[in-house]
């Protein structure tokens, strides 16, 4: 089986942990620490906030910006569920906007015709590992007076003019769950230059305490804590960002290169001046849902894992009705059309040429 993901833990990831676990610092301490100015100096911001989760660092971001209640923030229709869960726990209101149709990424087209007085930030997402349209979304912020957040958590490697992402926006957010492009089992990470929002979200994460501070709580918090064990893996893999995004990339060429003549399918852009981190190389079945659930399931007969991300735009949803929404006519065609193809770094040559030579089989029988 060619699956969607692969998981390899290295021996010296093994042996971090080990040294780890024998000197008894188990929670957020020295190796928590080392993560975070990895990241830092990765992304070239003054400031890395560790937390448990992707969806942690959310929650913290959002509150650090002062997200609360009565505000609205803009958002994907088109991510997982976890950015906008974020925006309801802080007590706001998620407003969605629409996608475009080459990138997937928000609209700023979409998003300047949902901005109100009450809208207080845009979360825009990296989906797949593509770099947002940040030029246009920095000049919409900066004119309306909101905050722009990104939802990085699938971009950890990306650049945007050769500028890495989770340096482009106030105030930016990584996970590190087992299967994205940089891991530690769970985890999540915040970048940002600001320090009033690098302070509150320290504070937030540790139950309102300030950094080594304890017992003075200045304000509501949670324990968002990452682990000193789990840093450990993060840091053995932060180590080796560069070179896995490479492979990535290569993977992506290589499939596009394949498919390029098959015209079912459209393969995913690569904009100019963007990077792309490639946590997954999506196509799109122009056809729609019928035919893209039977290249699935013609995939899957070959041995070949492949993933909807994601069948149904989240204003879709019942929890999220709240939501002020009209209908979001991109994000609902594309969620009928996208078909999610293995890319992760440990595939050979031959599973790509298998993939490939899978998808030409299924569009001669198609014809
Ligand atoms: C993975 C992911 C999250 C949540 O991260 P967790 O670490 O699983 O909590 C949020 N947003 C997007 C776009 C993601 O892909």
């Amino acid at each position: 089986m060619i699956n969607i993901s692969s998981i390899k833990i290295s021996s010296q990831a093994k042996q971090a942990v080990q040294k780890t676990l024998d000197s008894g610092c188990l929670v957020q301490g020295e190796r928590v620490e080392e993560l975070e100015n990895l990241f830092s100096q990765h992304c070239q911001t003054r400031y890395a906030i560790a937390t448990n989760t992707g969806t942690a660092a959310l929650h913290t971001a959002l509150f650090a910006a002062g997200v609360t209640k009565t505000d609205e923030v803009i958002t994907s229709p088109f991510t997982f569920v976890a950015t906008a869960n974020a925006i309801l726990m802080s007590s706001a209101k998620p407003v969605f906007a629409d996608i475009d149709p080459q990138t997937f990424n928000l609209d700023p087209k979409s998003v300047k015709q949902k901005i109100t007085d009450k809208t207080k930030a845009i979360l825009t997402v990296d989906l797949y590992g593509l770099p947002s349209d940040y030029r246009t979304l920095q000049e919409i912020a900066k004119k309306n007076q909101l905050v722009l957040m990104a939802d990085s958590c699938q971009a950890v490697g990306a650049k945007y003019y050769k500028q890495p992402v989770g340096s482009l926006v106030d105030i930016s957010v990584f996970s590190l769950y087992a299967t994205k492009n940089i891991m530690s089992a769970e985890g999540g990470m915040i970048t940002t230059n600001d320090k009033r929002y690098a302070q509150r979200s320290q504070s937030f994460r540790n139950h309102g305490q300030r950094l080594r501070t304890k017992y003075n709580y200045e304000d509501i918090g949670l324990n968002y804590r990452m682990t000193d064990v789990l840093a450990s893996i993060g840091i053995e893999q932060f180590k080796k960002v560069g070179q896995l995004t490479k492979i990535r990339n290569r993977n992506a060429r290589k499939l596009s290169a394949g498919l390029k003549e098959i015209d079912e399918v459209i393969t995913p852009p690569i904009p100019k001046n963007k990077t792309h981190a490639f946590h997954q190389y999506t196509i799109r079945v122009k056809k729609g849902k019928q035919v893209r659930d039977s290249l699935q399931k013609f995939l899957a007969k070959k041995q070949i894992e492949s993933k909807v991300y994601y069948p149904k735009p989240l204003h879709m949803f019942n929890h999220l009705s709240t939501a002020k929404v009209d209908t979001l006519p991109i994000a609902e065609e594309i969620a009928s059309q996208v078909l999610s193809l293995p890319v992760h770094p440990n595939l050979s040559v031959k599973d790509i040429q298998s993939i490939v030579q899978a998808i030409k089989q299924w569009s001669n029988h198609e014809k």
